[in-house]
């Protein structure tokens, strides 16, 4: 039940909160948050915030930089952490022009726009849950990261130095007093590396998860003496880190429209259609759900991330599986994504991609029970199966083509997501890598 915002006054004056941080996020996955007094709470309430967008990376021109702030009221919460003696609580909020239309250029009021597109097409909901995936490091004696990983264990291992486990059930416990319904918490494959999964839920409210989780996450990790990072592919030659995302559609009455008892695997068209429209446009899109130079280092065979387009119901080499459960959790795995990504903007971009094959009725190609990675050229071929793009540079360019997940996107976003990225890329095409003295300096 959403509070109003006279409940969320009084609330706030009971509980004794002193400050409000209004939170919001920026094009490339960014939280920021401004802080106000309880006195001002009521200005924010009533949409009167205002802020200069032009020093928020990706946002408006200078000309046009007055924003305003309006508070999702169903995002309130108060902090159970009191840093000192100040109680603080926080409202996600979405980012809105002076004359009152939404801002193009933030990520969670577009995924609001293309959930109205779903709507629209008959769906209620669409759902996400997330994996994410990260690394704990030891902080040296000035609370810098090392390139120290915390342990050695293995996946579900329990490590015989417990720093780790300890630290990952500090975190649960934490979320939990947030209000997550933490489902799994383990030891990941590779040394140092932890999964945390919590209970899917309505996109919106499942990126806005993501987004406090890893501010949870790195928090919490930092009072361990360690450092908690969500990059892709931190150490090469071992598993990198992925964000495997559980999506589903429901009705108006509350059913999943991917589940069908009679279907075939009891999965409906639209199941098939959705999918179809995911493998359709997934290397399209891989610069939003991969945005970072280092997020194709992970893209790579031999570390369980996907490297080839194709779907199967069981088998987890595929870019999508189709998890075992059926009912209301019958759901596709999209297993490409990692944790560099925007969440509402590769949310975006899956939503439309596979409401593109649903409004197109796109069949996928058949599913693939090998093991793809053993495949030789000729084998993948003949299967029709392609692969994601090897390269961020690569990755924009199949973006530019793409006119469905550009529409994802809006043009403001699109511009300056490229721009940016293409910016990013240059900067490392120009930087000289320690591999390439390793390689050369003494060989030349
Ligand atoms: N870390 C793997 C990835 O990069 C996933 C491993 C797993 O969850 N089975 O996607
Ligand atoms: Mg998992
Ligand atoms: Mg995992
Ligand atoms: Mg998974």
């Amino acid at each position: 039940a959403t509070l109003t915002k006279e409940e969320i006054l009084r609330i706030a004056t009971e509980e004794g909160v002193n400050f409000i941080r209004l939170m919001f996020t920026d094009l490339f996955g960014t939280v920021k948050n401004v802080e106000i007094p309880l006195s001002q709470l009521g200005k924010a309430l009533n949409n009167q915030m205002m802020f200069d967008g032009s020093s928020i990376e990706g946002f408006a021109r200078i000309q046009e930089s007055d924003m305003y702030l309006h508070p999702d009221l169903n995002t309130w919460l108060i902090f159970p952490w009191t840093p000192g003696e100040a109680k603080i609580a926080r409202l996600i909020c979405d980012v809105y022009n002076v004359d009152g239309t939404p801002f193009a250029g933030d990520p969670r009021s577009n995924l609001r726009r293309v959930l109205d597109e779903m709507k629209a097409l008959g769906f209620a909901q669409f759902n996400l849950g997330p994996e994410a995936e990260f690394f704990l490091f030891k902080l040296d004696e000035n609370g810098l990261p090392t390139r120290e990983l915390n342990d050695n264990g293995g996946y579900f291992d329990f490590a015989p130095l417990d720093l780790a486990e300890n630290c990952r059930r500090d975190i649960v416990i934490e979320l939990e007093k947030l209000g997550f319904e933490i489902e799994a918490s383990h030891h990941e494959v590779a040394p140092g590396q932890h999964e945390i999964d919590f209970k899917y839920d309505d996109v919106l409210s499942a990126c806005d998860k993501i987004q406090t989780f890893k501010l949870v996450v790195k928090s919490i990790a930092r009072k361990h003496g360690l450092y908690a990072t969500f990059m892709p592919k931190p150490i090469a030659g071992i598993n990198g880190s992925g964000m495997h995302c559980n999506v589903s559609l429901f009705h108006e009455d509350g059913t999943n429209a991917f589940y069908n008892p009679e279907g075939e695997l009891q999965l409906s068209e639209t199941a098939y259609h959705f999918l179809a429209g995911i493998l359709t446009h997934v290397r399209n899109f891989t610069a939003v759900s991969n945005p970072t130079v280092n997020s194709y280092k992970r893209l790579v065979p031999g570390y369980e991330a996907p490297v080839y387009v194709a779907w199967s119901p069981s088998n987890r080499s595929p870019l999508v599986r189709v998890p075992a459960s059926r009912g209301l959790g019958t759901r596709l795995e999209v297993r490409s994504v990692d944790p560099s990504a925007n969440p509402y903007l590769a949310l975006a971009a899956i939503l439309a991609s596979g409401l593109d094959g649903v409004k197109n009725k796109l069949t996928p190609p058949a599913s693939v029970e090998e093991n793809i990675f053993e495949m030789n050229q000729e084998e993948l071929d003949a299967h029709h199966i392609t692969s994601l793009p090897g390269s961020l540079s690569e990755a924009l360019q199949l973006l530019e083509d793409d006119e469905v997940v550009k529409a994802a996107l809006g043009h403001h976003i699109f511009e300056k997501f490229v721009a940016a990225k293409h910016a990013e890329y240059d900067e490392y095409r120009l930087s000289v890598h320690e591999w390439e003295l390793r390689r050369y300096m003494s060989l030349l």
